[in-house]
């Protein structure tokens, strides 16, 4: 369920557009392989969304994932656009885009066909604004034009949603932290906007996979990536972002893709679990803790990982973090 800015409540649906829009592809994607279990495809059309939303009892948050959503050819754009006009009033589009598909007249004329519509959210993947790491991932290599489109947009008054990335390659932690902090700078005081972090992954078939076969490329550890996940979703929130997901969706064809990095079916828990450890910790670094009884599965699951990085932390037993912890 999504929720506008005036508190109404939205039944999400989501298309995915495996690589529509995209032009080329970045050297670690591969659409078909993480979205074919999530729904949709290639053969998702116009009016088959149409008469989707047609049918829906209450408002909803129409959403087009996986591609360069405002890059998809003019008239299948519009055409997906127009699709939420079959919907109830109160109902939105959300769709994740390349930056670069908001910069000069394209992105004007893009930006005033937006207007016509209803829009919730505009997610833009943006996994890093360090031009090294943008060049080796064959993404556009130019972080100030990445800037400009975020404040186009924003001065626009559309909602935004960053899309992140660890692990790339050339990417460091610091430049990842660099990276949150200057993009929540860009935020309205007045609007919260969607954050996802996603590890890179190596999938079968890639040119990211060519480069760590011949040594060119190391991913993150699992720990590794689910601690600096950490680190990152705790500054992201103080920052005012909202997180809305960590890690891509698990599916069996995302399983059979992945040749080597930090994957792991519940990944968002790892880091979750990081993240309140983290908070824990720099709240007091020794306890006791009030936590509520749905945060207490972050710390016992997965053999425990969240109250022993705790234990980690503080200095102490696990036996210990756990006996300061009290349920709320
Ligand atoms: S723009 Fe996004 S969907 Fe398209 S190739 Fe790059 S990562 Fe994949």
């Amino acid at each position: 369920m999504g929720r506008d800015m005036a508190g109404m409540d939205r039944r999400r649906v989501a298309f995915f557009i495996p690589g529509r829009g995209c032009g080329r592809r970045c050297v670690y994607c591969d659409q078909l392989a993480i979205t074919t279990d999530a729904g949709g495809g290639e053969s998702v059309t116009p009016g088959a969304v149409r008469e989707t939303v047609a049918a829906m009892t209450g408002p909803v948050e129409l959403c087009f994932f996986g591609g360069s959503f405002a890059r998809v050819e003019r008239a299948a754009f519009v055409a997906f656009l127009d699709a939420i006009r079959a919907a109830r009033p109160g109902s939105a589009v959300t769709f994740s885009s390349y930056p670069g598909d908001f910069d000069g007249e394209y992105g004007r004329q893009t930006a005033q066909i937006l207007k016509r519509y209803p829009i919730g959210t505009i997610e833009l993947g943006i996994p890093s604004l360090d031009p090294n790491v943008l060049k080796m991932c064959g993404r556009d290599d130019d972080p100030e034009k990445i800037k400009r489109a975020v404040v186009f947009l924003r001065d626009l008054g559309f909602r935004l949603g960053i899309q992140m990335m660890i692990g790339l390659p050339g990417q460091s932690a610091g430049g990842a932290m660099r990276d949150v902090e200057t993009l929540a700078a860009l935020m309205p005081e007045t609007i919260s906007w969607d954050f996802r972090l996603y590890p890179c992954l190596v999938l079968r078939g890639t040119e990211l996979e060519a480069m760590w076969a011949r040594g060119a490329y190391r991913p993150l550890g699992l720990d590794e990536a689910a601690r600096l996940s950490g680190v990152l979703l705790l500054a992201a929130e103080k920052l005012g972002f909202n997180v809305i997901r960590v890690g891509l969706i698990d599916s069996e064809s995302l399983k059979k893709s992945v040749a080597a990095g930090p994957y792991h079916p519940a990944f968002g828990e790892l880091a979750m679990s990081e993240k309140l450890a983290l908070e824990m910790f720099s709240k007091n670094p020794r306890g006791p803790w009030e936590i509520g009884q749905r945060n207490i599965s972050l710390l016992t699951g997965h053999g425990g990982r969240g109250i022993k990085r705790l234990a980690e932390l503080g200095g102490m037993t696990p036996e210990e973090a756990m006996s300061a912890v009290c349920r709320i």
